[in-house]
Protein backbone atom coordinates (compact mmCIF):
# COMPACT_ATOMS: atom_id res chain seq x y z
CA UNK A 1 0.00 0.00 0.00
CA UNK A 2 1.54 3.51 -0.93
CA UNK A 3 2.05 5.65 2.03
CA UNK A 4 1.39 9.24 1.91
CA UNK A 5 3.99 11.49 2.97
CA UNK A 6 1.67 12.85 5.82
CA UNK A 7 1.35 9.14 6.43
CA UNK A 8 4.93 8.53 6.10
CA UNK A 9 6.09 11.31 8.47
CA UNK A 10 3.15 10.19 11.16
CA UNK A 11 4.79 6.87 11.24
CA UNK A 12 8.47 8.16 11.75
CA UNK A 13 6.95 10.67 14.39
CA UNK A 14 6.33 7.73 16.96
CA UNK A 15 9.30 6.41 16.04
CA UNK A 16 11.05 9.82 17.44
CA UNK A 17 8.08 9.74 20.51
CA UNK A 18 9.46 5.80 21.45
CA UNK A 19 11.36 5.99 24.26
CA UNK A 20 12.05 2.37 24.13
CA UNK A 21 13.26 2.33 20.87
CA UNK A 22 11.60 -0.66 19.19
CA UNK A 23 12.86 -0.66 15.94
CA UNK A 24 16.45 -0.93 17.24
CA UNK A 25 15.21 -4.10 19.83
CA UNK A 26 13.29 -5.51 17.02
CA UNK A 27 16.14 -5.47 14.94
CA UNK A 28 18.40 -6.92 17.57
CA UNK A 29 15.84 -9.41 18.49
CA UNK A 30 15.54 -10.63 14.81
CA UNK A 31 18.87 -13.27 14.93
CA UNK A 32 20.33 -14.30 17.61
CA UNK A 33 23.70 -12.84 18.86
CA UNK A 34 22.98 -9.41 17.31
CA UNK A 35 24.59 -6.44 19.07
CA UNK A 36 23.64 -2.94 19.05
CA UNK A 37 26.57 -0.59 19.53
CA UNK A 38 24.84 3.13 20.87
CA UNK A 39 26.76 6.39 20.24
CA UNK A 40 26.00 10.48 21.04
CA UNK A 41 26.60 13.09 19.34
CA UNK A 42 27.90 14.79 16.95
CA UNK A 43 29.77 11.96 14.79
CA UNK A 44 30.59 8.09 15.00
CA UNK A 45 32.04 6.00 12.33
CA UNK A 46 29.07 3.55 11.43
CA UNK A 47 30.58 2.26 8.68
CA UNK A 48 33.25 0.42 11.39
CA UNK A 49 30.17 -0.63 13.53
CA UNK A 50 28.32 -2.07 10.54
CA UNK A 51 31.06 -3.84 9.42
CA UNK A 52 31.26 -5.44 12.69
CA UNK A 53 28.03 -6.88 12.11
CA UNK A 54 26.45 -4.21 14.91
CA UNK A 55 23.42 -1.53 14.43
CA UNK A 56 24.83 1.43 14.66
CA UNK A 57 22.16 3.19 17.07
CA UNK A 58 22.15 7.17 17.58
CA UNK A 59 21.57 8.48 20.64
CA UNK A 60 20.56 12.11 20.64
CA UNK A 61 18.65 12.49 24.31
CA UNK A 62 14.75 12.00 25.37
CA UNK A 63 13.54 15.42 24.38
CA UNK A 64 10.35 16.68 26.27
CA UNK A 65 8.78 13.89 26.80
CA UNK A 66 10.97 12.37 29.79
CA UNK A 67 11.06 13.78 33.15
CA UNK A 68 14.48 13.73 34.21
CA UNK A 69 14.87 13.31 37.53
CA UNK A 70 18.08 11.34 38.77
CA UNK A 71 19.75 12.73 35.47
CA UNK A 72 19.85 15.94 37.22
CA UNK A 73 21.84 14.58 40.42
CA UNK A 74 24.80 14.24 37.65
CA UNK A 75 25.56 17.24 36.57
CA UNK A 76 25.62 20.93 37.91
CA UNK A 77 22.72 22.89 36.50
CA UNK A 78 24.90 25.49 34.20
CA UNK A 79 24.73 22.79 31.93
CA UNK A 80 22.50 21.90 28.65
CA UNK A 81 20.17 19.05 28.72
CA UNK A 82 21.05 16.11 26.28
CA UNK A 83 23.53 14.49 28.78
CA UNK A 84 21.00 14.52 31.57
CA UNK A 85 18.31 12.50 29.76
CA UNK A 86 20.42 10.06 28.22
CA UNK A 87 21.95 9.63 31.84
CA UNK A 88 18.20 9.10 32.52
CA UNK A 89 17.65 6.90 29.79
CA UNK A 90 20.25 4.57 30.98
CA UNK A 91 19.29 4.66 35.29
CA UNK A 92 15.87 4.07 33.84
CA UNK A 93 17.08 0.77 32.04
CA UNK A 94 15.58 2.03 28.53
CA UNK A 95 19.16 1.47 26.94
CA UNK A 96 19.80 -2.12 28.79
CA UNK A 97 19.18 -3.87 25.19
CA UNK A 98 22.33 -1.55 24.49
CA UNK A 99 25.73 -3.40 24.07
CA UNK A 100 28.31 -0.76 24.07
CA UNK A 101 28.84 2.77 23.26
CA UNK A 102 30.81 5.15 22.05
CA UNK A 103 31.34 8.83 23.52
CA UNK A 104 32.99 10.93 20.37
CA UNK A 105 34.93 14.18 21.17
CA UNK A 106 32.30 16.72 20.41
CA UNK A 107 32.69 18.85 24.11
CA UNK A 108 33.75 18.42 27.57
CA UNK A 109 30.20 17.52 28.47
CA UNK A 110 30.24 14.50 25.99
CA UNK A 111 33.67 13.36 27.20
CA UNK A 112 32.82 13.08 30.59
CA UNK A 113 29.55 11.57 29.80
CA UNK A 114 31.77 8.46 28.44
CA UNK A 115 33.53 8.69 32.61
CA UNK A 116 30.14 8.75 33.77
CA UNK A 117 28.69 5.68 31.78
CA UNK A 118 31.54 3.67 32.75
CA UNK A 119 30.26 3.85 36.65
CA UNK A 120 26.67 3.89 35.85
CA UNK A 121 27.18 0.55 33.11
CA UNK A 122 30.42 -1.39 35.11
CA UNK A 123 32.09 -3.75 32.95
CA UNK A 124 30.16 -2.73 29.84
CA UNK A 125 31.87 -1.81 26.30
CA UNK A 126 32.63 2.31 26.30
CA UNK A 127 34.90 3.98 24.19
CA UNK A 128 35.60 8.09 23.77
CA UNK A 129 36.51 8.33 20.35
CA UNK A 130 39.38 11.31 19.82
CA UNK A 131 39.02 12.28 15.75
CA UNK A 132 41.43 14.50 14.62
CA UNK A 133 41.56 18.42 15.07
CA UNK A 134 44.03 18.00 11.94
CA UNK A 135 43.34 18.00 8.29
CA UNK A 136 46.20 17.06 6.92
CA UNK A 137 46.26 13.67 5.54
CA UNK A 138 49.80 12.69 7.00
CA UNK A 139 49.14 14.03 10.42
CA UNK A 140 45.20 13.97 11.06
CA UNK A 141 44.53 11.15 8.24
CA UNK A 142 46.81 8.82 9.74
CA UNK A 143 46.07 9.17 13.10
CA UNK A 144 42.46 8.53 12.40
CA UNK A 145 43.42 5.15 10.33
CA UNK A 146 44.94 4.63 13.22
CA UNK A 147 41.95 4.91 15.89
CA UNK A 148 40.05 3.47 12.87
CA UNK A 149 41.63 0.33 13.10
CA UNK A 150 41.30 -0.12 16.80
CA UNK A 151 38.06 0.51 17.18
CA UNK A 152 37.27 -2.03 14.56
CA UNK A 153 39.49 -4.66 16.27
CA UNK A 154 37.41 -3.58 19.60
CA UNK A 155 34.13 -3.90 17.80
CA UNK A 156 35.07 -6.73 16.33
CA UNK A 157 35.90 -8.27 19.74
CA UNK A 158 32.57 -7.25 21.01
CA UNK A 159 30.87 -8.97 18.71
CA UNK A 160 32.49 -11.50 17.21
CA UNK A 161 32.35 -11.11 13.95
CA UNK A 162 36.19 -9.51 12.84
CA UNK A 163 36.09 -6.55 10.42
CA UNK A 164 38.03 -7.42 7.24
CA UNK A 165 38.32 -5.04 3.99
CA UNK A 166 35.63 -6.74 2.24
CA UNK A 167 33.21 -6.07 5.09
CA UNK A 168 34.05 -2.71 5.53
CA UNK A 169 34.29 -2.18 1.77
CA UNK A 170 30.36 -3.23 1.58
CA UNK A 171 29.46 -1.27 4.86
CA UNK A 172 30.50 2.49 3.30
CA UNK A 173 28.77 1.33 0.54
CA UNK A 174 25.57 1.38 1.88
CA UNK A 175 26.14 4.15 3.97
CA UNK A 176 27.08 5.96 0.61
CA UNK A 177 24.02 5.04 -0.12
CA UNK A 178 22.45 5.98 2.75
CA UNK A 179 24.09 9.29 2.52
CA UNK A 180 23.25 9.58 -0.67
CA UNK A 181 19.27 9.44 0.03
CA UNK A 182 19.65 12.01 2.56
CA UNK A 183 21.21 14.18 0.48
CA UNK A 184 18.51 13.64 -2.45
CA UNK A 185 15.97 14.82 0.65
CA UNK A 186 17.73 18.05 1.56
CA UNK A 187 17.46 18.38 -2.13
CA UNK A 188 14.05 18.27 -2.53
CA UNK A 189 13.82 20.46 0.72
CA UNK A 190 15.65 22.81 -0.72
CA UNK A 191 13.98 23.26 -4.00
CA UNK A 192 10.45 22.82 -2.68
CA UNK A 193 10.02 23.11 1.07
CA UNK A 194 6.20 23.70 0.46
CA UNK A 195 6.45 19.47 -0.76
CA UNK A 196 8.90 18.28 1.97
CA UNK A 197 8.65 20.33 4.65
CA UNK A 198 10.89 20.06 8.00
CA UNK A 199 8.77 18.97 10.12
CA UNK A 200 8.78 15.43 8.10
CA UNK A 201 11.82 15.34 6.48
CA UNK A 202 13.35 15.74 10.17
CA UNK A 203 11.25 13.13 11.43
CA UNK A 204 12.64 10.81 8.34
CA UNK A 205 15.94 11.72 9.04
CA UNK A 206 15.60 10.85 12.67
CA UNK A 207 13.77 7.25 12.16
CA UNK A 208 17.77 6.21 10.83
CA UNK A 209 18.77 7.03 14.47
CA UNK A 210 17.20 3.46 15.06
CA UNK A 211 17.50 1.72 12.25
CA UNK A 212 19.63 -0.22 10.19
CA UNK A 213 20.72 1.98 7.10
CA UNK A 214 19.61 -0.07 4.34
CA UNK A 215 15.95 0.18 5.85
CA UNK A 216 16.48 3.41 6.43
CA UNK A 217 17.67 4.25 2.83
CA UNK A 218 14.07 2.71 1.40
CA UNK A 219 12.58 4.82 3.55
CA UNK A 220 13.52 8.06 2.55
CA UNK A 221 13.14 7.02 -0.92
CA UNK A 222 9.51 5.85 0.01
CA UNK A 223 9.12 9.62 1.44
CA UNK A 224 10.91 11.35 -1.64
CA UNK A 225 8.59 9.50 -4.07
CA UNK A 226 5.33 10.49 -2.38
CA UNK A 227 6.52 14.01 -1.36
CA UNK A 228 7.49 14.93 -4.88
CA UNK A 229 4.24 14.18 -6.51
CA UNK A 230 2.03 15.42 -3.79
CA UNK A 231 -0.75 18.45 -4.12
CA UNK A 232 0.13 20.32 -1.43
CA UNK A 233 -1.15 24.19 -1.30
CA UNK A 234 1.17 26.80 -2.10
CA UNK A 235 3.08 29.07 0.91
CA UNK A 236 4.84 32.11 0.80
CA UNK A 237 7.60 32.04 3.36
CA UNK A 238 10.80 33.09 3.77
CA UNK A 239 13.91 30.80 3.28
CA UNK A 240 16.10 30.27 6.43
CA UNK A 241 19.53 28.21 7.44
CA UNK A 242 18.72 27.20 10.79
CA UNK A 243 22.39 26.90 12.84
CA UNK A 244 23.81 25.53 16.35
CA UNK A 245 21.03 22.55 16.66
CA UNK A 246 24.18 20.29 15.80
CA UNK A 247 24.17 18.25 19.14
CA UNK A 248 21.13 18.43 21.20
CA UNK A 249 18.17 18.36 19.30
CA UNK A 250 15.20 20.71 19.30
CA UNK A 251 12.01 19.34 20.00
CA UNK A 252 9.76 18.72 16.85
CA UNK A 253 7.19 21.36 18.15
CA UNK A 254 9.50 24.17 18.01
CA UNK A 255 10.56 22.79 14.50
CA UNK A 256 6.86 23.27 13.69
CA UNK A 257 6.77 26.12 15.73
CA UNK A 258 9.19 28.54 13.49
CA UNK A 259 7.39 26.89 10.22
CA UNK A 260 4.09 27.88 11.11
CA UNK A 261 5.70 31.06 12.01
CA UNK A 262 6.35 32.12 7.63
CA UNK A 263 9.85 30.24 7.86
CA UNK A 264 11.06 27.42 5.22
CA UNK A 265 13.65 25.71 6.76
CA UNK A 266 16.23 25.44 3.50
CA UNK A 267 19.11 23.97 5.53
CA UNK A 268 20.02 22.77 8.65
CA UNK A 269 22.65 20.98 11.38
CA UNK A 270 20.21 18.40 12.89
CA UNK A 271 21.82 15.65 13.38
CA UNK A 272 25.07 16.18 11.55
CA UNK A 273 26.17 12.22 11.25
CA UNK A 274 23.79 11.37 9.25
CA UNK A 275 25.49 14.17 6.46
CA UNK A 276 29.27 14.27 7.79
CA UNK A 277 30.50 13.57 4.63
CA UNK A 278 30.47 16.08 1.78
CA UNK A 279 31.44 13.60 -1.22
CA UNK A 280 31.44 10.08 -1.14
CA UNK A 281 34.02 7.33 0.60
CA UNK A 282 35.88 5.80 -1.72
CA UNK A 283 34.46 2.19 -2.10
CA UNK A 284 37.98 0.22 -3.79
CA UNK A 285 41.30 0.32 -1.84
CA UNK A 286 42.05 0.50 1.54
CA UNK A 287 38.78 1.12 3.28
CA UNK A 288 40.38 2.57 6.58
CA UNK A 289 42.65 4.67 4.22
CA UNK A 290 39.24 5.49 2.34
CA UNK A 291 37.47 6.21 5.71
CA UNK A 292 40.26 8.63 7.12
CA UNK A 293 40.64 10.64 3.93
CA UNK A 294 36.78 11.20 3.56
CA UNK A 295 37.45 12.80 7.56
CA UNK A 296 40.55 15.14 6.54
CA UNK A 297 38.79 16.00 2.82
CA UNK A 298 34.71 15.77 2.89
CA UNK A 299 33.64 16.57 6.28
CA UNK A 300 30.61 19.19 6.76
CA UNK A 301 31.64 22.44 8.37
CA UNK A 302 31.02 22.75 11.87
CA UNK A 303 31.18 24.59 15.38
CA UNK A 304 33.07 21.19 16.78
CA UNK A 305 35.06 20.68 13.82
CA UNK A 306 38.46 23.09 13.29
CA UNK A 307 37.31 25.11 10.04
CA UNK A 308 41.00 25.62 8.36
CA UNK A 309 39.99 26.37 4.46
CA UNK A 310 36.76 29.22 4.79
CA UNK A 311 36.60 30.54 8.05
CA UNK A 312 33.87 30.34 10.63
CA UNK A 313 31.72 32.67 8.38
CA UNK A 314 32.66 31.70 4.97
CA UNK A 315 31.37 28.45 5.15
CA UNK A 316 28.26 30.07 6.41
CA UNK A 317 27.67 31.95 4.03
CA UNK A 318 28.21 29.25 1.27
CA UNK A 319 25.65 27.54 2.63
CA UNK A 320 23.15 30.47 2.75
CA UNK A 321 23.78 31.46 -0.62
CA UNK A 322 23.42 27.68 -1.98
CA UNK A 323 20.46 27.84 -0.34
CA UNK A 324 19.22 30.34 -1.45
CA UNK A 325 18.12 31.23 2.13
CA UNK A 326 17.15 34.85 2.89
CA UNK A 327 18.21 34.37 6.53
CA UNK A 328 19.95 32.96 9.28
CA UNK A 329 18.33 31.54 12.61
CA UNK A 330 20.84 30.76 15.60
CA UNK A 331 18.79 28.39 17.49
CA UNK A 332 21.54 26.92 20.08
CA UNK A 333 20.83 24.70 23.03
CA UNK A 334 21.31 26.57 25.95
CA UNK A 335 24.77 26.36 28.04
CA UNK A 336 25.94 24.74 24.31
CA UNK A 337 29.67 25.79 24.66
CA UNK A 338 30.23 24.86 20.94
CA UNK A 339 27.53 26.45 19.50
CA UNK A 340 27.51 29.85 21.69
CA UNK A 341 31.55 29.71 21.17
CA UNK A 342 30.82 29.81 17.33
CA UNK A 343 27.97 32.18 17.22
CA UNK A 344 30.11 35.77 17.30
CA UNK A 345 32.30 34.86 14.29
CA UNK A 346 29.10 33.42 12.64
CA UNK A 347 27.70 36.99 12.78
CA UNK A 348 30.14 38.82 11.77
CA UNK A 349 30.73 37.04 8.93
CA UNK A 350 27.01 37.54 8.08
CA UNK A 351 27.16 40.95 8.88
CA UNK A 352 30.24 41.66 5.99
CA UNK A 353 27.65 39.82 3.88
CA UNK A 354 24.63 41.71 4.75
CA UNK A 355 22.74 38.85 5.60
CA UNK A 356 19.92 39.11 8.20
CA UNK A 357 19.71 36.80 11.13
CA UNK A 358 17.99 36.75 14.26
CA UNK A 359 18.97 34.22 17.11
CA UNK A 360 17.46 32.47 19.95
CA UNK A 361 18.56 29.24 22.66
CA UNK A 362 16.44 26.46 23.52
CA UNK A 363 16.36 23.12 25.34
CA UNK A 364 15.06 19.45 23.84
CA UNK A 365 12.69 19.87 27.04
CA UNK A 366 10.87 23.56 26.13
CA UNK A 367 7.69 23.73 26.25
CA UNK A 368 6.62 27.28 25.57
CA UNK A 369 7.00 28.40 21.82
CA UNK A 370 5.11 31.24 21.80
CA UNK A 371 8.21 33.81 21.94
CA UNK A 372 9.84 32.00 19.71
CA UNK A 373 7.15 32.31 17.19
CA UNK A 374 6.74 35.84 17.63
CA UNK A 375 10.21 36.57 16.87
CA UNK A 376 10.84 34.19 14.07
CA UNK A 377 7.43 35.07 12.56
CA UNK A 378 8.88 39.10 12.91
CA UNK A 379 12.22 37.48 11.43
CA UNK A 380 10.29 36.37 8.73
CA UNK A 381 8.32 39.49 7.98
CA UNK A 382 11.03 41.56 7.88
CA UNK A 383 12.75 39.75 5.27
CA UNK A 384 9.92 39.11 3.16
CA UNK A 385 9.38 43.43 4.16
CA UNK A 386 12.79 45.24 3.75
CA UNK A 387 15.30 42.65 2.52
CA UNK A 388 17.66 42.78 0.23
CA UNK A 389 19.10 39.86 -0.23
S1 LIG B 1 24.66 20.47 23.46
FE1 LIG B 1 26.64 21.47 23.16
S2 LIG B 1 27.61 21.54 25.19
FE2 LIG B 1 25.92 20.08 25.29
S3 LIG B 1 26.85 18.10 24.89
FE3 LIG B 1 26.16 18.90 22.94
S4 LIG B 1 27.90 20.01 22.05
FE4 LIG B 1 28.30 19.67 24.22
Amino acid sequence: MTRSPEQIAADCESIYYDLEFKPARDWKAAEPGRKVVGFVPVFCPREVISAAGALAMSIVGAGDWLEVIRGDAYYQSYLCHIPRSIVELAVSNRLDFVDGMLFPSTCDVIRNLSGMWQMLKPGSFVRYVDVPQNYEPEIGGRFWEGELRILAAEIGKLTGVAVTDDSLRESIRIWNENRAAVDEMYLLRRDRPDLAPTSEVYVVLRAGNVMDPASHTKLIREYIATARTSKRAAVDSSRVVIVGAFCEQPPLALIKTIERSGCFIVDDDFLLVSRWYTAPVAETGDPFKALANAFVKHTIPTAVMYSPKTGRGGALIERVKTARAEGVIFAAPSFCTPALLDQPMLVDGLEKAGIPYTAFKYAENTGQFQPIREQTGTFADTMKLWSAV
